[in-house]
């Protein structure tokens, strides 16, 4: 993937995985077996989004990150970003709180559903970078970042090889939204036969201020 892997990248990993190995035998997190899978289909795949555009110095938000994918590995990878967690659930945000902790990583944990935060100007096109895996269909999923996302800057959805429908419905809703879609970014994760997209997303104008709606107006009538 054309990354290299310091050693204190490689000793965060680590103290990650036990990390989460360990809260998922009480709380089941996420879906990890094993430390090959986990290796890879977690950790390799979400660094992968690096190679998409250049993180350095960027403030990013992972938006749904769960058990802190890819938020975390970016956040060890890409050291001079500055990332914040978001996610719905308390008991995972306060596990990423424990996880930046021992890793010593500044990266901040937030609680909070996405479409709300973006309706707080604290949040509201504050980022240079919205990431996302595997929260939503892509036309809810641009509702809920793209609002977040600075214009100038990107919103990247980390999806599967097989998403032409799903992309070719969300094109309305991201040009609704001040958005412009980029050409795809595909890169195979390494060890595996699975080709990752990443659905790339320029914020080219403002939202304007009636998005995002609430989160059942967005599932109901997605743009
Ligand atoms: N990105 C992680 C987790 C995916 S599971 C991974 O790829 O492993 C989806 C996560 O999104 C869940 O943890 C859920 O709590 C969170 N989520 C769903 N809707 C959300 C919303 N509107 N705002 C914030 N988080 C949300």
């Amino acid at each position: 993937m054309g990354l290299t892997a310091e050693d204190t990248a490689l000793r965060r990993c680590r103290l990650y995985y036990d990390m989460l190995t360990d809260y998922n035998s009480r709380f089941n997190l996420t879906a990890i077996k094993g430390e090959e899978d986990g290796a890879r289909l977690h950790f390799l795949d979400s660094v992968g989004i690096l190679g998409a555009y250049n993180f350095s110095g960027k403030t990013v938000v992972d938006v749904g990150t769960g058990a802190g994918f890819p938020g975390i590995p970016v956040a060890i990878w890409e050291q001079s970003a500055k990332v914040t967690l978001v996610d719905s659930t308390e008991k995972k945000v306060d596990f990423l709180r424990e996880v930046c902790k021992a890793l010593s990583l500044s990266a901040k944990a937030v609680h909070g559903r996405a479409e709300e935060l973006a309706q707080d100007w604290d949040f509201r096109e504050s980022y240079d970078i919205a990431v996302s895996r595997a929260v939503a269909r892509l036309n809810v999923l641009t509702e809920l970042c793209l609002p977040l996302v600075k214009v100038g800057g990107v919103f990247m959805a980390m999806k599967s090889a097989d998403s032409d429908e799903e992309i070719a419905e969300a094109e309305k809703a991201a040009v609704t939204l001040g958005g412009k879609l980029l050409p795809l970014y595909t890169y195979t994760i390494p060890g595996t036969d699975i080709t990752r997209r990443v659905v790339m997303v320029e914020k080219v104008r403002n939202t304007p201020e009636k998005y995002p709606r609430h989160y059942g107006v967005i599932k109901k009538k997605p743009l």
